[in-house]
């Protein structure tokens, strides 16, 4: 029997960082995360100051046998549980930059906005997403696809060793030289295998880019055209395309409001103005931009400040998926789809992928999608249980008309989708690979809030 009592009461006797209960104003901040669904009641929120601290909550869920889960930057839906421990890394903050050496070591409970923010004071950086509040330690240790992916791979290619506390309380270094197993499966596997206290991260030189918002109208040729630019676009450029309804911002002419737009974020990964601009045209050329914003830029500035970014927690239901073509007959299945639905806000994103992301090989890391050319994730927002229903059958159905051959899932968008979802972000041999270095670090499966590989 799990015994709750004794681990608060060895919580609050064992930290000089904090555990507080419910009811306290700072627990109720850190059981509240990103996505609206999730609503949980953990027992305690322990925040450790240490990695010492970080091993003294990992044993006290051992020994008591209370649920733990891990929070890196609460953007997940698994960093909180009903009635257990919450491991909070928010006070683990410090950053340690090398920038002769071009390497940082970074606490796992800063934000990816916050160390892109500081490393890019001397014009430098690593990739991670397309958000700056999503934490650097759970997109890391799923993989990382973000406005570098083409030209600098994923993050957890960036990702040089890391220091990163087992289920039986040892903090361990891990690198290509030691406990080799366990470093290939934190790059890709996620938190099931200790919980990870420091990265150290490879920088790269990128001070200026040339990136932002391009919006263009969306219609079949333009969602193709899109993609096929992305695609033969050089490594230095990255993109995302949201094919949505226009969002009623200022910018956004008002009778376009509303209507289905394909909202570009393109950032080009160089100091060269001219070949940027080179690379850009091709976009620029679909068609007369509704709205232009790509312009050379500071790379931090592809994080824009988010006001009001703690209040927001949106429900919605997603899925996400590879393929290998987005062509004018995928292209209409888009537009189609996003018509048939009411939802307040409805999107589908394209992620083409490629570059320094495919140049890994597969078994390289736990990321086991190094082929896969376009990652798709469809979503609606919901806004009452029965809205949820419809929403989930509409995502499912969307997700269903574009699926070609490619089975896999990114385990980062992956949502609660049971033992199947699970197996196809770790196909074949990954799977395997992880559970048998899961059974070697964590053979009780301590660390099963998350999206878990059982021990083999
Ligand atoms: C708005 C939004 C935008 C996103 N954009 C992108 C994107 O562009 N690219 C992309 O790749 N992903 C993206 N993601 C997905 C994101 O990478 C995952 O949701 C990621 O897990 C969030 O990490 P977190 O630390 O913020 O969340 P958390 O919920 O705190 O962590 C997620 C899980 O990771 C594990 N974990 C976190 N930190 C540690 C640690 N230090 N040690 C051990 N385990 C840990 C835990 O199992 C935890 O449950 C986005 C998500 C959102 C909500």
């Amino acid at each position: 029997m799990p015994s709750t009592s004794l681990a608060v009461e060895r919580l609050r006797a064992e930290l000089k960082g904090e555990a507080t209960p419910p009811g306290d104003p700072e627990s109720d901040r850190a059981r509240t995360v990103s996505p609206g669904t999730i609503d949980r009641r953990p027992a305690v929120i322990a925040r450790p100051r240490d990695a010492a601290e970080v091993s003294r909550v990992v044993l006290t869920a051992r020994d008591t046998g209370v649920p733990l889960a891990v929070r890196g930057g609460g953007h997940g839906i698994h960093c909180v549980c009903d009635d257990g421990i919450v491991l909070d890394l928010a006070a683990l903050r410090g950053l340690d930059i090398d920038v002769a050496g071009r390497t940082a070591w970074a606490e796992a409970g800063l934000t990816a906005g916050e160390y892109t923010a500081a490393v890019g004071e001397h014009g430098l950086a690593t990739g991670f997403g397309d958000t700056g509040s999503v934490g650097i330690g759970g997109i890391t240790l799923g993989g990382g696809v973000g406005y570098l992916a083409r030209k600098h791979g994923l993050t957890i290619d960036a990702l040089l060793a890391a220091e990163i506390v087992t289920a039986d309380g040892e903090l361990l270094r891990v690198d290509e030289r030691s406990h080799p197993d366990l470093f290939w499966a934190i790059r890709g596997g996620g938190g099931n295998f200790g919980v990870v206290t420091r990265f150290q991260y490879r920088l790269e030189p990128v001070g200026a880019v040339v990136g932002g918002m391009l919006m263009l109208p969306a219609t079949p040729e333009l969602i193709a055209g899109f993609v096929a630019a992305a695609d033969a676009a050089p490594d230095e450029l990255s993109t995302i395309a949201n094919v949505m309804p226009a969002p009623p911002m200022p910018f956004v002419p008002e009778e376009l409001q509303g209507q289905l737009i394909i909202m570009g974020l393109l950032c080009y990964a160089g100091d060269d103005t001219e070949a940027a601009e080179r690379a850009i045209a091709p976009f620029r050329a679909l068609a007369t931009p509704i709205v232009d914003m790509v312009r050379p830029i500071r790379y931090p500035e592809m994080y824009p400040p988010e006001e009001g970014e703690e209040e927001y927690h949106p429900t919605v239901a997603g899925r996400s998926l590879f393929v290998d073509t987005v062509g004018i007959e995928q292209a209409e299945t888009i537009i189609e789809r996003l018509r048939t639905s009411d939802a307040p806000m409805r999107v589908a994103q394209l992620r083409v992928l490629g570059g320094a992301v495919a140049r890994v090989p597969a078994d390289e890391t736990a990321f086991a999608h190094r082929a896969s050319r376009i990652m798709v994730n469809v979503a609606a927002f919901f806004t009452s249980p029965e809205d949820q229903a419809v929403r989930e059958a509409w995502v499912d159905e969307f997700a269903g008309a574009l699926r070609q051959s490619d089975q896999g899932i990114y385990v980062n968008f992956l949502g609660d989708e049971g033992e199947a979802g699970v197996r196809a972000a770790f196909p074949g041999a990954t799977w395997d690979r992880l559970a048998a270095v899961k059974r070697r670090y964590d053979p009780t499966n301590l660390f099963r809030l998350n999206q878990n590989i059982p021990p083999a």
